[in-house]
């Protein structure tokens, strides 16, 4: 569901604020309503999508935005708008059993109100589309993302450790009763927010899935050393990225870096990317292996042609499974027992079909 679009950002590469023009959002009231007639037909995940999804601003907050005001919520911002923490609050309280989720974010505009709604927010899937697109301070300077790499690593960490990363998960997260940890084992966990006292939010924290991190990156970037070029890897191997979208640079006409020479040959940004891609698949296959014995979530999409079910997890992994139910059918929410991790893929059988969100039972 598009909430805005166009940019303010000027990336130098990039020509979306010259082909799609200057950030426009839609107001706040009519993203609700639209949010609740499509609940209402039967959709089951909605995705929030503009450029930069995080500036988004409405100048006409919501009718009934005062009644909603939550420990999280700014009311409204300094200038007086309603930002997008606010509206993933609202959406949240939307009555339906969906998932929202919303691409993409840039780093600069990921505030600390809106990891913290994310946190709070139950419908709201723990995986965030955070573009990196190098790991070195010059290089993003000439790039112009406006953050630094330092910047970078504390935002992720400032988000792993507010959705509660580090929380080993369960068993058989069915029989959620058993897996309450005592109190000297979550006097361990130092990622459980101090709030986590009541049984409900310890349920929570347990039923909770790591948060998954995807990225978008340039290799060969105008003038970028293989200096440069390493502190992209190590970026990569200290995030630990679920998925990374890898492209080689290429010139776009009327963006500012057209005038500097493209001087990465072809050879060397494919090389480089392969070796970027090495990486990804180490991590993420790490990041996947974390599921294995475990039983999560799913909402079903399709059935394969070899007979599996193809569905996703909220933290928006790829998922097969094997189903008895003749009655499974698209937009059911399902838990499946992971029984292998492949780098980009998981697979296991149907545990159950539930009703509800991520933490339902
Ligand atoms: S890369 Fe993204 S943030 Fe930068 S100008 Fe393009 S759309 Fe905007």
């Amino acid at each position: 569901m598009p909430i805005g679009n166009g940019c303010d950002n000027f990336c130098s590469y990039c020509v979306v604020p010259y082909a799609r023009g200057r950030e426009v959002y839609r107001p706040a009231g009519e993203i609700l309503d639209e949010v609740k007639d499509l609940v209402k037909q039967g959709y089951r995940e909605i995705i929030l999508i503009a450029q930069n999804v995080n500036s988004y601003k409405s100048e006409e907050p919501p009718l009934n935005f005062p009644l909603c005001k939550g420990e999280n919520v700014s009311l409204l911002t300094k200038e007086g708008r309603f930002n997008f923490a606010d509206l993933l609050n609202m959406v949240n309280q939307i009555p339906g059993d969906f998932w929202i989720r919303f691409f993409t974010s840039h780093p600069k505009d990921m505030s600390d109100q809106l990891i913290k709604v994310l946190a709070k927010c139950e419908k709201v899937c723990h995986q965030i589309h955070l573009p990196a697109q190098v790991g070195d301070d010059g290089v993003l300077k000439r790039m112009n993302r406006g953050y630094t790499v330092s910047d970078y690593v504390k935002l992720i960490k400032k988000i792993k450790n507010i959705l509660n990363d580090q929380i080993p998960m369960a068993n058989d997260q069915t029989n959620f009763k058993l897996q309450i940890p005592n109190s000297k084992q979550f006097s361990n966990f130092r990622l459980i927010p101090p709030e986590a006292k009541s049984t409900s939010l310890l349920r929570q924290a347990v039923w909770q899935l790591p948060v998954s991190i995807t990225t978008d990156i340039i290799v060969g970037f105008p003038g970028e050393t293989k200096k440069q070029f390493d502190r992209t890897a190590e970026l990569m191997r200290r995030v630990k990225f679920d998925m990374a979208y890898i492209a080689k640079y290429s010139p776009r006409p009327g963006t500012s870096a057209f005038k500097l020479a493209d001087n990465v040959s072809r050879k060397e940004k494919v090389k480089r990317a392969k070796q970027l891609d090495r990486i990804l698949r180490q991590t993420a296959l790490v990041n996947n292996k974390k599921y294995l014995g475990k039983t999560v979530e799913v909402l079903v999409e399709s059935k394969t042609k070899a007979g599996e079910w193809f569905g996703k997890t909220a933290t928006g992994k790829d998922i097969r499974f094997s189903a008895d139910s003749e009655a499974l059918k698209a937009g059911d929410f399902i838990k499946v027992k992971v029984t292998r991790a492949k780098e980009f893929c998981l697979s296991g059988a149907a545990a159950k079909k539930y009703k509800g969100v991520r933490f339902g039972n």
